[in-house]
Formats: structure tokens, C-alpha cells, sequence
């Protein structure tokens, strides 16, 4: 009972084996892969995938630096197209902020306004919000508290430990990456946050683990080995704690 609640399968990096990619993560006992959208096209196909493969689950989202792209417009038709597959997705994302490709102020306010109109938005919807939040955790989680979202999932959370424990004091989760062998950031995250408050990605092909050039949803299971090393558990409870975790947020 694996899973990968965030990851991009429909990138380049899988033209090639995309399907054994999929195969290889049921062999190794993954029951779900979240692929997440960024942007329209690939939120397309981010809803082919997940009728083509029953494992591959779908959230649509804007990335913050491509949603900057947008007229008004297109931002409304994009959130309209979210809304009306609401049925057809287990969440929204990825959505969020990112201070590290934006360091203009003017840029960083309208990606601040973007993202509080995605949110104010799609709320209704009740689906679990996956955040990413590079350089700008806090603004992140300050928008979050402030527009009193309850589902929210932390994509590769790069933030300061203070700002984890008040992410897990909120019930919301973390997603751990597949790079966590060689992080020491994300082995403390999880010494220090409650299983019930973790979550497994791979944000493949994105964050390998250490030896593998491409990230991949089968990775996962190195994930788990090591997160319950660091917490001390049995790997098949870490799994099913994980499994309940997924299951409260994305089904
Ligand atoms: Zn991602």
C-alpha cells in the first residue's frame, strides 16, 4: 500500500518507458502515483493519464512562475477547467509561491494575489491543496492559516523546522522525497513531525536519490526504509500509517 502523492509523469524524461516506469511502481507495491499538473497542457494530460492507468491519480494546478504568465482571463478559464473536473481529481496543485525563480517584489505580490484567488476559488471544492512553497514557506503558510484552508499537503518542504511544527500543529502534512537518503533537512523533518503528518512523494523525474540521475514513483520504497530508521518503526507500519494518511486527504 505505497504511494507517490506528487509527482510529473508526463514529463519528457518518460517518453521513453513511461508505462514500465508504471508497472515497475505496482511490482514494488505502490497503489497510487499522484501526477500534478502545472500548467494547462500539462494538466491535460495529467487527465489522460489517470484514465489511461488505474494507479495514476490526478490533481491540476498552476505553478506559481507560470500562472505569472497569465492575463486575468486565463487565469479564470484555467480555474474554471479545474473546477469542472473536480470529479475527476483527488486534489488541487501544484499551486503556491516560489520567492527563488520571482525575486522581483512587484512579481512576488502578483504570485501572492494568484495564489489567494486559486485558493478563495477552488475551496468549496473540499480537495487537499498541494503547496509548493520555495523561499516563501511562511508566506505560504501564513496564506493558508489566514484563508483557513483544513486539506493541505507541503510539496518537498524546504522551510525552516519552526515552520514544519506549526505546518503539523494545523494537521496539514509533508510530502518526504525520494532524496531524503542523502537530505539531512528532510531526515530531520521527519525525526521531528508525527507520522500522521507525513506523506511519501517522488516529484519525479525530479529530487533521485543519491546514484540515480532520474527520479522515479518505484523509488518510494527506499523512502519508507529510511523513514522508519529515522522513527524507529516497523517499515510495514510506517507504510499503513503513511497509506491512512494518503487516504484521508486524496480519496
Ligand atoms: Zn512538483
Amino acid at each position: 500500500m505505497i504511494v507517490d502523492v506528487h509527482c510529473h509523469l508526463y514529463f519528457p524524461q518518460f517518453d521513453e518507458d513511461r508505462e514500465e516506469a508504471i508497472k515497475r511502481a505496482e511490482a514494488n507495491g505502490l497503489v497510487a502515483i499522484v501526477n500534478a499538473g502545472t500548467d494547462h497542457e500539462s494538466n491535460v494530460k495529467v487527465l489522460e493519464l489517470s484514465e489511461k492507468y488505474k494507479i495514476v491519480r490526478a490533481t491540476l494546478g498552476l505553478y506559481p512562475t507560470t500562472a505569472l504568465k497569465l492575463s486575468e482571463e486565463e487565469l479564470d478559464k484555467e480555474i474554471e477547467f479545474i473546477k469542472s473536473n473536480k470529479d475527476k481529481v483527488v486534489g488541487i496543485g501544484e499551486i503556491g509561491l516560489d520567492f527563488k525563480l520571482t525575486t522581483e517584489p512587484k512579481q512576488q505580490q502578483r504570485q501572492i494575489e494568484v495564489f489567494k484567488k486559486i485558493i478563495t476559488s477552488l475551496k468549496d471544492l473540499n480537495k487537499t491543496f498541494v503547496i509548493h512553497s520555495r523561499k516563501a514557506e511562511k508566506e505560504c503558510v501564513e496564506i493558508l492559516e489566514e484563508l483557513e484552508v483544513k486539506k493541505v499537503n507541503f510539496h518537498c518542504f524546504s522551510g525552516s523546522f519552526k515552520l514544519a511544527k506549526r505546518i503539523e500543529a494545523n494537521n496539514w502534512t509533508m510530502s518526504i522525497p525520494a532524496n531524503i537518503d542523502k537530505s539531512q533537512h528532510f531526515q530531520g523533518i521527519v525525526e521531528q513531525t508525527s507520522i500522521n503528518n507525513i506523506l511519501t512523494e517522488t516529484d519525479a523525474p525530479f529530487l533521485s536519490p543519491a546514484g540515480e540521475t532520474r527520479c522515479e514513483p518505484s523509488f518510494i520504497k527506499q523512502t519508507l526504509n529510511k523513514i522508519a530508521e529515522i522513527k524507529q518503526m516497523d517499515v510495514k507500519e510506517v507504510t499503513n500509517n503513511i497509506y491512512l494518511n494518503y487516504q484521508k486527504l486524496f480519496s
